[in-house]
């Protein structure tokens, strides 16, 4: 069995266009919906990550604004400067750059930022919200995952899919997804013992662990669906956290990395964004 590709590139062109629409109606009612990014420090992948999601956004018509702060930025500068953008009526959504310094923490996120402007879902409140099955913003890359299932007409009811990872912006949201599609869920982490013995039980596994081909071709049953969240620079270019070319031999569907689970998750920061602008404006 030879795997279907599942294209992010193409996914994230039909969340991308819904989003231009839907920016455009906001824009007839005179709201011109604007992302602000805060950034900390002088990352290089960081800045171009966040360069590429403003191209993104200028394509829609969302508006994007740019904070920077030095690298050793207090929680209290970090806090005013949150605390401002909070306050400023015309931003809609506040993206900090991931990952934080080590004198920080997502857990200060967690408790600084808006949740009305909390377009990645890291906040108290919109992970509650998650856990308790209402409706609220959910970690971009988690909505991601299970949204090329849902385009791809992959039905999670019923599966056993096995999450590797359990992050709060990766495997942990996107494991609490899949039991709101009915799916049985195991979550395997880094103290998981023999987690090939536990990934080979899966009909769709969903990887976000940041090791570079840790996935092998015998972890894998013949037929599953693979969704890999991993993005791991190497000298040979950026790769996943599964061994995509092995194991799309007996997958029946699989994400490419790059070009799978990445694109759709600039997409859907967007249409998070779409989703506080409007709710903030009713
Ligand atoms: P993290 O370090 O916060 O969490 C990694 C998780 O994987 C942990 O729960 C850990 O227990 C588990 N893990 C690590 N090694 C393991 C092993 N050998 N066996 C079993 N479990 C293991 O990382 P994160 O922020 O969740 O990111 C994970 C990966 O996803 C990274 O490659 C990151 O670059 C990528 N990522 C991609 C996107 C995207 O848009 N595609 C967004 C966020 C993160």
């Amino acid at each position: 069995m030879v795997a279907q590709i599942l294209d992010g590139r193409k996914i994230s062109v039909s969340v991308l266009e819904s989003v231009k629409q839907r920016v455009e109606g906001l824009q007839e009612s005179g709201i011109h919906p604007t992302l602000c990014f805060v950034t900390i420090g002088e990352s290089e992948p960081a800045l171009m990550y966040v360069s590429r999601l403003e191209k993104l956004a200028a394509r829609v018509g969302i508006s994007v604004c740019r904070r920077s702060l030095p690298f050793d930025v207090s929680l209290d500068d970090l806090d005013s400067e949150v605390a401002s953008l909070n306050a400023a009526d015309y931003v809609d959504g506040i993206l900090v750059q991931m990952p934080l310094p080590p004198h920080l923490t997502s857990v200060d996120l967690s408790i600084i930022i808006d949740p009305r402007k909390d377009v990645d879902g890291l906040t108290v409140h919109n992970a509650g919200k998650l856990y308790l099955g209402m409706s609220g913003q959910v970690p971009s890359t988690a909505v991601a995952m299970t949204h090329i299932l849902h385009v791809s007409g992959i039905e999670p009811a019923g599966k056993h899919a096995v999450v590797v990872g359990r992050s709060k912006v990766v495997g942990h949201p996107v494991a609490e997804l899949l039991l709101r599609c009915d799916a049985t869920v195991t979550v395997a982490h880094r103290a998981t013992r023999d987690l090939g013995a536990v990934t080979r039980g899966a009909d769709i596994l969903m990887v976000g662990a940041g090791e570079p081909h840790l996935i092998t071709l015998d972890m894998v049953k013949p037929g599953v669906v693979i969704v890999d969240a991993g993005i791991n620079p190497t000298e040979s270019g950026v790769v996943g956290d599964v061994d995509f070319e092995a194991c799309r031999e007996v997958a029946s569907a699989i994400t490419p990395v790059p070009g799978g689970v990445g694109p759709v998750t600039n997409a859907i920061v967007l249409r998070n964004l779409v989703d506080s602008a409007e709710q903030r404006f009713g």
